[in-house]
């Protein structure tokens, strides 16, 4: 089968390797559609990418073989693909958070095969159902970003009595601005690029701010008649932002924080203080990728109350041009694009 591979900074090469076969345990999948994530951007620039392991980590596809002792998942289901690895036997493991595993944690395109291949070998802990009605874009986004998201906006308890201010509108911020919708708040997303804060409006939210443009503390006091939003989700992972939130944040306000990393993290003047904390009885919330078992709740949200989250896909390749979308991606002017296979 044909992978993809990062043989060193800034070069992407297809290699021929084996099909993978199932061991005990183990899953093959024929990968239908994966998608583009800023992580393989980091990888791609990586001054020492992984040369031996086929790359990508947002995929779903249809099962084509299982090895002894798999019962959960059978020849020619649909599945997304939960990125991280667990070892499957830890407390948090058991619990549905592979992502703090203690004893063997490993991910998708970093210490094991990806998806940006025909097949991929996987788990079969990490096969979540994808029902016909979802698409394997859709699959390949729960697996990763919109799982990380969901997982995030789920501790702010979101309902229609909530006005949630949204920082960053990539990727995981648009997911959280339209799930938030759903649930019935007022979202105000925040960013500083027009096409974002346009898409931001496609997908929900009842007003948008440019941080480029505006006072941001100030604006979003202005649309919560001077109290400032109950809710904050916090998606960049900017210092700027972060102090920003605090700031705004209404008496008694919630924020969730699920960025990290962010591009103005650097400026040492905006590092953000916790006293607006104590003096507005604020409650924090860090959140990081998912539990397995979220992936339940996105699907009722997809179907049931309608969030489409294709609306963030603006290209689409086939795989044998992936080389092209990938450097198309990382020019950083697309939405999310998605390889079909
Ligand atoms: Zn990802
Ligand atoms: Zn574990």
């Amino acid at each position: 089968m044909k992978g993809l591979f990062f043989p060193a900074t800034m070069q992407m090469e297809f290699r021929t390797i084996p099909d993978p076969a199932p061991a005990a345990g183990e899953v093959v999948v024929d990968v239908k559609a994966a998608s583009l994530c800023g992580s393989d951007l980091h990888n791609l620039h990586s001054a020492h990418p992984n040369e031996s392991v086929v790359m990508g980590h947002e995929g779903a596809g249809v099962v084509s073989a299982v090895g002894s002792g798999v019962t959960g998942v059978r020849v020619g289901d649909r599945v997304a693909l939960y990125h991280v690895i667990g070892c499957g036997r830890c407390q948090n493991c058991m619990s549905g958070y592979m992502q703090f595993c203690t004893e063997d944690r490993r991910a998708r395109a970093g210490a094991a095969h990806g998806v940006f291949a025909d097949k991929v070998l996987v788990r079969e802990a990490n096969c979540l159902p994808l029902p016909q009605e979802v698409s394997f874009a859709v699959g390949a986004f729960i697996g990763c970003f919109a799982g990380t998201s969901y997982s995030a906006l789920k501790k702010l308890q979101l309902n229609g009595e909530n006005t949630v201010a949204v920082f960053g509108l990539g990727p995981v911020g648009l997911a959280g601005v339209a799930y938030a919708h759903a649930l019935g708040a007022t979202v105000i997303g925040i960013d500083g690029i027009a096409e974002r804060l346009s898409l931001g409006k496609t997908m929900g939210c009842d007003a948008v701010v440019n941080f480029r443009k505006e006072d941001v503390v100030e604006r979003l006091k202005q649309l919560t008649d001077g109290r400032g939003p109950d809710r904050v989700y916090e998606s960049s992972g900017s210092l700027v932002a972060q102090k920003q939130a605090l700031e705004a944040a209404a008496v008694h306000g919630q924020i969730c924080m699920v960025g990290f990393n962010g591009p103005m993290s650097q400026k040492a003047d905006s590092a953000p203080s916790l006293y607006a904390a104590i003096g507005k009885e604020l409650t924090l919330f860090g959140s990081s990728i998912m539990p397995r078992q979220d992936h339940f709740a996105i699907l009722d949200l997809i179907r049931k109350k309608h969030v489409d989250l294709e609306a963030m896909i603006t290209h689409r390749f086939p795989f044998d041009q992936i080389q092209e979308a990938i450097r198309l991606f990382d020019t950083g002017k697309t939405g999310k694009i998605v390889i079909d296979f």
